[in-house]
């Protein structure tokens, strides 16, 4: 067997050409989604990453800008800036670009954001709500995942679904979303013993580890699908996954390459939900 490959940048592409759309009916409204994200500190890939987003966002007509702040910002300078956007009705969705600084309390400053602009989903009002199942922002690297199992009618309800990673941005919300769609979930991490006998029972397999392709053919039962979450950087300059992508795609019947996989989702889902913010989230 080898196996389809599930493109997440042409997948991406499809769904940022339908939002241009909508963002163009409901510019003509006088309602242009805006997106501001804030980047303290000179990490290169946070950069890398934000100015992806200011790109995505640009072509697809959401308005957005990016609020840089010098390494030395405290906490409390942090929390001001956040406070003001939170009263801006300029601005929809507010994302801070992590890891922030070590100074910075990461989890004060996620709860500081108002839950109705919390377009990456992390705030735990919804947490909470997603996990009752209610409507609100997806966490956008786990939404990006379902949506791609859907794109591809790849049956979740009754399936077993193997994580291996239980982080809070990846592993443990992907496995919620998928219990919600009747998945019976199992979450692997580093104190799993026997990792390869969890996942020889996947029949969706998804690797949020980080460590490049410590995932070989023989963790993977035949026909599984198999969601590679990882992004690693190898010496020579070049991104690879989890997943021992070459081999594994004899034996799985989906698999998503890296790059081109999964990375390009999670940026789309961000753009899903602020237009969803600049709808009006109803928190009730
Ligand atoms: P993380 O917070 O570092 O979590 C890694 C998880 O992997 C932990 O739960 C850890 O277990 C587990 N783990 C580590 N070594 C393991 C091993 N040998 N066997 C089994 N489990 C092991 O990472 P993350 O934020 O979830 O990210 C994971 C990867 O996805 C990274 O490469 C990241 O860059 C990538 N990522 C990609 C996207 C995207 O859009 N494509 C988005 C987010 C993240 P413990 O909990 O026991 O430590």
């Amino acid at each position: 067997m080898v196996a389809e490959i599930i493109n997440g940048k042409d997948l991406a592409q499809q769904i940022k050409d339908n939002m241009k759309n909508e963002v163009t009916e409901l510019s003509k409204k006088g309602l242009v989604p805006h997106l501001t994200v804030v980047l303290v500190g000179n990490d290169p890939a946070s950069r890398s990453y934000v100015n992806g987003k200011k790109k995505a966002s640009a072509a697809t007509g959401i308005s957005s800008e990016i609020i840089e702040l010098p390494e030395s910002t405290s906490e409390k300078e942090l929390l001001d800036t956040i406070s003001t956007l939170n009263n801006s009705s300029a601005v929809h969705g507010i994302l801070v670009q992590l890891p922030l600084p070590e100074h910075i309390a990461e989890q004060k400053v996620i709860e500081h954001i108002d839950p109705k602009k919390d377009v990456d989903g992390f705030h735990p009002v919804n947490i909470g709500r997603m996990m009752a199942g209610k409507d609100t922002f997806l966490p956008c690297t786990p939404f990006g995942i379902v949506t791609m199992l859907k794109s591809k009618n790849i049956p979740i309800a009754g399936q077993h679904v193997v994580i291996i990673g239980r982080s809070n941005i990846v592993g443990k919300p992907v496995g919620q979303l998928l219990l919600n769609e009747s998945a019976t979930v199992t979450y692997c991490h580093s104190k799993t013993k026997d990792l390869k006998k969890f996942t020889k029972m996947a029949d969706i397999l998804i690797v949020a580890i980080g460590k490049a392709n410590v995932i070989s053919a023989d963790f993977i039962k035949p026909g599984a699908a198999v969601i590679d979450v990882g992004v690693n950087r190898l010496d020579n300059g070049s991104l690879t996954g989890d997943v021992e992508f070459e081999e594994a795609k004899e034996v799985a019947s989906y698999i998503t390459p890296v790059p081109k996989g999964v990375g390009p989702m999670t940026i789309t889902m961000l753009l899903q939900n602020t237009i969803k913010a600049a709808k009006g989230l109803k928190l009730q």
